[in-house]
Formats: structure tokens, sequence, C-alpha cells
């Protein structure tokens, strides 16, 4: 826990998983998806299920996590009752599904055998798709401290590590340098394996960092996050590896950058409360195809960042939802060139009623210019959106 950080509204979120219930046809839900277990009343033990009806919540765990259950219930300030039982609270859960009444189960995360064992208790069983993690969309000002925390260790890593890739390191020393820059910042944990890229590397998307050396004409792709209370930010630049030398990009790099980073602006620039998610992809998509790089641009162009790194809502090509505010979701297009080398740049923003306002910081261009305000708040693109 960051005490220091605005407090996170954990109390009101069973109440809205509440009014769900009556479009989803239940009267109780079984919650067994840990992150969401989390979410929705603070646990982070491994075992537990949350048994959530109209009136109560009832969170089942074993003796491992005795303290740890009633310290974390106490501190989200939850109205949750513990109930601590041997094995993985087979017969709670039996009791709460026996219960005659419609019982929500979380569809895409039951296995095949508890869906059989809960069946011959409950007649009454709902599948549902995504209810938790529909209301996880909107994060609160605790849940945004946290994004903009963990954005910033990310900004200030990122300033650090890479005037090291003039040294020639290779991609993995390189990578290794960048999660450990990030602990130091102050990271809980990483948001995933930091992706770095360089040269013909950087046409992969997810590229795993190898033992390739980084070349000073190196295009370098860098996608990392750090995590606080469990939440995670997430960032691509793309940077020169010799450009703080004085290396030159060569026009084929330089219009490679200027494309997908003014397809990157044109994505931001959209972003807002009542836009259409699809819309936020098609401006990134039109720029690129402008510049004949509609296949180079092989992905989606964002997701939304909480708990996980990739949740709702994903912005693509199929999305179907509107943008609204207090979403937090990443503006991400790049342009990958098989055998020559690629570019993404990525920012994390706020949706705002009149606009966004990005978290990430770190300042842009193959040859990044670093001044003393680089991990100061202050938006860098915040003009673009007044
Ligand atoms: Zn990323
Ligand atoms: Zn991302």
């Amino acid at each position: 826990m960051s005490p220091e950080l605005t407090a996170m509204d954990t109390d009101h979120r069973l109440d809205r998983l509440r009014t769900e219930f009556d479009s989803e046809g239940v009267d109780a839900l079984l919650v067994t998806r840990p992150i969401n277990i989390r979410w929705l009343c603070g646990f982070t033990g491994s075992n537990g299920r949350l048994l959530v009806t109209r009136d109560t919540a009832r969170l089942v765990t074993d003796a491992r996590y005795t303290e740890q259950a009633a310290a974390e219930l106490l501190a989200a300030e939850v109205a949750v009752e513990l109930d601590i039982v041997a094995g993985d609270g087979g017969q709670a859960v039996s009791d709460f599904l026996k219960v005659n009444r419609p019982t929500g189960i979380e569809a895409r995360h039951a296995t095949v055998s508890e869906h059989r064992s809960w069946q011959e208790q409950s007649s009454q069983l709902v599948a549902t798709e995504g209810l938790v993690e529909k209301l996880r969309q909107l994060k609160d000002d605790g849940e945004i401290a946290r994004l903009r925390r963990a954005s910033e260790i990310a900004d200030v890593a990122f300033a650090t590590t890479v005037p090291f890739l003039v040294e020639r390191p290779t991609e993995r020393r390189f990578g290794a340098e960048l999660d450990h820059q990030m602990r130091l910042a102050g990271a809980d944990d990483l948001s995933f394996e930091s992706i770095v890229g360089s040269g013909p590397n950087g046409a992969k998307p997810h590229a795993r960092p190898t033992d390739r050396v980084i070349e000073p004409t190196d295009l370098v792709v860098l996608d990392f996050g750090a995590k606080v209370d469990g939440y995670g930010s997430d960032m691509t630049r793309t940077v020169l590896a010799g450009g703080a030398q004085g290396t030159e990009p060569s026009k084929r790099q330089a219009d490679l950058y200027d494309a997908v980073a003014a397809a990157q602006r044109a994505g931001v620039a959209v972003v807002a409360d009542g836009v259409a998610e699809v819309e936020v992809d098609a401006a990134c998509r039109q720029v690129l195809a402008d510049r004949g790089l509609a296949e180079a641009f092989t992905h989606g162009t964002g997701h939304g960042i909480g708990l996980e790194i990739h949740e709702q809502p994903i912005l693509s090509t199929r999305s179907v939802g509107i943008l609204r505010a207090g979403l937090v979701v990443t503006v991400e297009p790049g342009a990958y060139l098989p055998g020559f080398g690629g570019v993404r740049v990525e920012d994390s923003v706020v949706v705002t009623g009149s606009g966004c306002e990005p978290i990430t910081h770190s300042p842009k261009g193959l040859v990044p210019e670093f001044t003393a305000s680089t991990t100061e708040r202050t938006p860098p693109n915040g003009d673009d959106h007044e």
C-alpha cells in the first residue's frame, strides 16, 4: 500500500456491482477470479471466493490468509464478512449456491470441474461474461493516482537509462538496466517483461530482449511499465541508439518515425468522453495509410490499463464501445517493416470531458531531449486538448 496516495473508493465497488444484478438476471454472484476479488474488496491472496448477494458479501479463504485478509478488508473499508475455512471453501460455496436464487458465475474463469460441481448444488446458475471487468474500466481518483505514480517511475527509469544506449549494450543488458531503474525509482513490480527491440528486432511488436548488441545506427523500440499497488503503467518510446552522440537517422528511419509519431498524436487528439473507441483507432490508421504504411500497422491501437496491463476497453477496428471520462487507455500505433525495424510510440491517457490528459510524460523523438522538467506532471501534449 502507498498511504501517501489518494485513497481508493473500494467500498463503493460492491454497490456498483449490485446495480448490475437486475440486467444480468441474478440475485447473487460467485466471484472466483482473483483480480476481480482484489478490485472488489482489496484481498490479494491467491485462494479466495467472494460470495456477493444484494445486501451481503463474504470472503472465503484459508488459514494462511487469516491476518492478511483481515488487514486488507479493514484497509479497504469494505462491508465484507471474512470466513476462514479449511481447503478451497467448497462447503461455504455449496451453502451459498444451495439457496434457491439465480446466482451468477464468472463463465470465462470457471474450470470445467468447478462448473460441474456447482451445477450439482444449484439449478439456477447464470453465466456472466466480463461483469466485474466492465466496472473496472472506470477508474476512481485513487486508481488514477496509482497509475500516475507508476507512469512517473517509468519516466524516471527512461531518463536514467537511455544515455546508456550509446555504450552498445545487448538488448538483454539494456532491458535489465531499465527494469532495475524502475525498481530503484519505487516500482513494486514490473507491468510486464520490458520489450527491447533493436534494429531488425524492432519489426516484432512484442520483441523479447536478446543477446543482440545494440548498434548506434539502430532504432530501438522500448515498451515497459512499473506497478504501484498492483496498478501497472504502459509506455513505448522508439529512439535512435547513437543519437545522443550525434548519430543521424537515415531518411527512411526518420520518415518512419515521423509517420508513427503523427499517427499517435492524431489518435490522442480524438480521445474524449463520448467518442467511439473505433474513432481513435481510425485516426491513427488514417495517418499511416496516407503515408503508405497501412499494412505495416499490424495490431490494435490501444487498451485499458489498471490491475491488468491489457484490460477493457480494447481500441481496435472492431471496437464498439464509447469512451467515458475516467477511463485510462493507451494510444500506441506502430509500423513494422520486416528486416528493417519498427517504430511504436505509446502514451497512457486519462479520458476527460473535453479530451484527455497524458500520464506518461517522457520526451518523444528519435533523440529525446531530457530537461529538468522531464518527470514533472505538466502534460506535454496538453495543449492539443484545451
Ligand atoms: Zn506498451
Ligand atoms: Zn500497451
